[in-house]
């Protein structure tokens, strides 16, 4: 019997669902069980793909080309394994799919509800993907917050499934915050009781409730919500800040947590074995050196907009003994004064990461030129990359007004532009070339050193590309395209082989990167970095 684990949130959002989800994982892991994890979004979009990373923070992208929350980023990462668009259920695939039966005549006759036919097209979600991944537990986490219009159909769904599979084989998680008073320096706990009634008038009693709190919950604090979630004392949890999110986990079963749920769902696993994971901790906080690295960016206010690209550049600094300072530096900025880019002469790295649209573009490529012409470490990210293409277009080939068709529709030198196949695209959603593709890489170049093979497959989310007709003059220059796709149609990797660490990719490797097994690109621009500030000659890859 699969265990279902349902993870809801209290008081407001961004307690850390996600992270408490990935941690519930992460335990049972440790204990040899096998587990999914699902997210659930109340939005009516299809998918995350048509929103603005600035106010919801970065679009994920998985194997199968999906867009979604950023919250899958941290069950992949947590939980070493690959998931499929499918994990991420929302308001709009539900009613799309109820409403295309209606129109099919699925219901002839009947009154379409929502309960139970949106709420059966929930669970039958949710229950296809503890079929199809072969696991002892599935976490599902209720996007939002209880109370939440948007949300109670999901909550109503995970409500009857407690009925269909049965008491021993579901467990409701509730995480709330748990303010601490500035002046008393107390514990407040009432918006928390507040949270569990709500859910409770909804008809789901919490069996475990974990505390969001800065510091660990008094016993006091503990005993209070035991009392008024009427649950035992063992079944508070709490998940105060720590250095790292990769050490919540730990935290939460040293409390007793993993024990109490495989007690409570009746599974009986191993010994937790940490070792690795807390291997993993120790290199991530107790490094030796320090990279600073500008990361030049339009989304730059929003640290969540690029929270897989800073994860990539944490995993690789500790795969090298080193701590990476990001400042994020608003492109716009670098643009109102030509002087203003003198400010990354203080920094390590440049890094220019993926974006859509012209907002800022002329300030990240004014950072690129920084970084070319002062040897300065650099990687470019998809965006990234095709500003580096056309900066070094304008600036080495002669090309001047080279752009994107993004950009600028009537440039002369349209080296950045659409692929036949994208021109006659109306529809937005999910229409870019996205997932996973595979990557040709050519021997004896960089990037062969870096991923040490012949071919890679690699995650996308683009639509524009390298123009074939400006190749022979931009390699003519002395820019190498060292990677390309295996039709040969698209550039995928380039490099400039003069410099200290000048690499980008059209591809987003940060999607595959894992703490302790960070991505090729992106460790070997943070071990640039290190390198350049150390001193040495080359990169010592
Ligand atoms: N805007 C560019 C494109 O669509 C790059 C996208 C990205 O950076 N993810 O091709």
């Amino acid at each position: 019997m699969v265990k279902y684990i349902f993870i809801t949130g209290g008081v407001l959002s961004s307690v850390g669902k996600g992270i408490l989800t990935s941690s519930i994982g992460k335990m049972l892991q440790v204990r040899g069980f096998k587990v999914t994890a699902i997210k659930i979004d109340p939005y009516v979009n299809v998918d995350a793909g048509t929103m603005n990373p600035y106010i919801h923070g970065e679009v994920y992208v998985t194997d199968d080309g999906g867009e979604t929350d950023l919250d899958l980023g941290w069950y992949e990462r947590f939980l070493n394994i690959n998931l499929s668009k499918e994990n991420n259920i929302t308001t709009g695939q539900v009613y799309q799919t109820v409403i295309e039966r209606e129109r099919r005549g699925d219901f002839l006759g009947r009154c379409v509800q929502i309960i139970p036919h949106v709420t059966d097209e929930i669970k039958r979600r949710i229950r296809l993907i503890a079929e199809k991944s072969d696991v002892d537990a599935v976490l599902t986490e209720c996007g939002g917050t209880v109370g939440d219009i948007e949300g109670q159909p999901f909550l109503e769904a995970i409500r009857q499934m407690r009925l269909e599979e049965g008491f021993e084989n579901t467990l409701y998680v509730h995480v709330a915050l748990v303010p601490i008073l500035d002046v008393t320096g107390e514990m407040k706990t009432k918006p928390l009781q507040h949270s569990v009634n709500e859910l409770r008038r909804i008809g789901i009693q919490p069996d475990i409730i974990v505390a969001r709190c800065g510091r660990m919950i008094t016993s006091e604090a503990l005993q209070k919500i035991a009392l008024f979630g009427t649950i035992p004392k063992e079944a508070v949890f709490c998940s105060y800040n720590v250095s790292t999110v990769y050490k919540v986990p730990l935290i939460l079963d040293e409390q007793g947590m993993g024990d109490y749920i495989c007690k409570r769902l009746g599974l009986k696993g191993r010994r937790p074995h940490w070792e690795n994971w807390e291997r993993i901790v120790n290199s991530i906080e107790n490094p030796k050196y320090t990279v600073r690295i500008a990361l030049v960016g339009k989304y730059a206010g929003l640290a969540d907009s690029y929270v897989s690209m800073n994860e990539a550049l944490r995993h690789s600094g500790a795969q090298c003994n080193t701590r990476v300072l990001i400042d994020y530096i608003e492109a716009e900025t670098l643009e109102e004064d030509p002087e203003k880019v003198e400010v990354l002469r203080g920094y390590d790295g440049i890094f220019v990461p993926y974006g859509f649209g012209p907002r800022g573009t002329e300030g990240k490529m004014r950072a690129i030129r920084f970084a070319r012409e002062n040897d300065i470490p650099f990687l470019g990210i998809c965006y990234g990359f095709q500003l580096a293409v056309i900066e070094f277009a304008r600036g080495v080939c002669g090309l001047e007004d080279a752009n994107s068709t993004e950009i600028d529709d009537d440039t002369p030198h349209p080296v950045i532009c659409l692929m036949p196949e994208q021109r006659g695209v109306k529809y937005k959603g999910a229409t870019m070339r996205l997932g996973a593709h595979r990557i040709i890489i050519e021997e004896g170049s960089l990037a062969y050193k870096l991923y040490k093979s012949k071919e890679i497959v690699e995650r996308h989310r683009h639509r524009w590309e390298v123009n074939p007709e400006y190749w022979n003059i931009l390699e003519g220059n002395g820019l190498v395209f060292s990677g390309k796709s295996p039709d040969g149609r698209r550039m995928e990797i380039l490099e400039l082989p003069d410099k200290f660490f000048f690499f980008a990719t059209q591809f987003h490797g940060e999607f595959k990167s894992r703490p302790g097994m960070p991505e090729p690109e992106y460790y070997g621009f943070v071990k640039a970095c290190l390198d350049r500030k150390l001193g040495k000659e080359k990169p010592d890859f």
